[in-house]
């Protein structure tokens, strides 16, 4: 598991999230028990947690289930939801590089119809309009604070050309970058934080 996939279901950990029920099994090494992510015990540390994809897997490697959660009551693992969580996973990982459906498919070992198709059932989103959710909250922080100059902020969120970027963002918020912040950051300078509104 790589370091932003793990960060990702630690969160789920901490905040007892149940979006990893029934995908990723928390291992805590100080117990030796095994947890479903939300499980409303304290919350490891991270250097204290190994996290499984499977319960047989955290049971081979010796933990026990826990008798608070008990992961080992889960039913069947929901194979629809584990493909559009690892499909979460990919996406706020790499919302930066350039990722297509077919790209994202095939890091996850499925077609791109069976991805299209499972991720919208499961979430009520495309895998490309989470995509674009994702990229456009990310595109609005960095213009909302801060002075990155706005071709900067479209490479960031995966964007190479700077027309590219505004046309995209100009589509989603009736705004170019440059119009957005402008209206985010002009004129509301000295208001409190809560007054500036999310969206244009
Ligand atoms: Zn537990």
């Amino acid at each position: 598991m790589d370091q932003a996939l793990f960060d990702l279901v630690y969160q789920a950990v901490a905040r007892r999230d149940t979006r990893y029920d029934g995908v990723y099994y928390t291992g805590v090494k100080t117990t030796g028990i095994v947890c479903r992510p939300s499980c409303r015990a304290r919350t490891p540390k991270p250097d204290n947690v190994a996290f499984y994809p499977s319960l047989e897997k955290a049971l081979e490697a010796g933990f026990r289930p826990c008798k608070r959660c008990r992961p080992d009551e889960g039913g069947p693992l929901r194979p629809d939801a584990v493909l559009a969580a690892q499909a979460d996973a990919v996406i706020s990982a790499g919302y930066g590089e350039r990722l297509t459906l077919s790209g994202l498919a095939g890091r996850l070992k499925v077609s791109a119809a069976h991805l299209h198709r499972t991720y919208k059932e499961v979430t009520g989103l495309t895998p490309a309009a989470k995509l674009d959710q994702v990229r456009l909250d990310k595109a609005r922080g960095l213009l909302r604070f801060g002075r990155m100059p706005v071709s900067e902020i479209g490479r960031a969120v995966g964007f190479r050309g700077a027309s590219h970027f505004a046309a995209w963002f100009h589509r989603h918020t009736g705004a170019s970058p440059t119009e957005y912040r402008e209206r985010i950051q002009g004129g509301t300078a000295n208001e409190p934080e809560d007054n500036i509104p999310a969206r244009p």
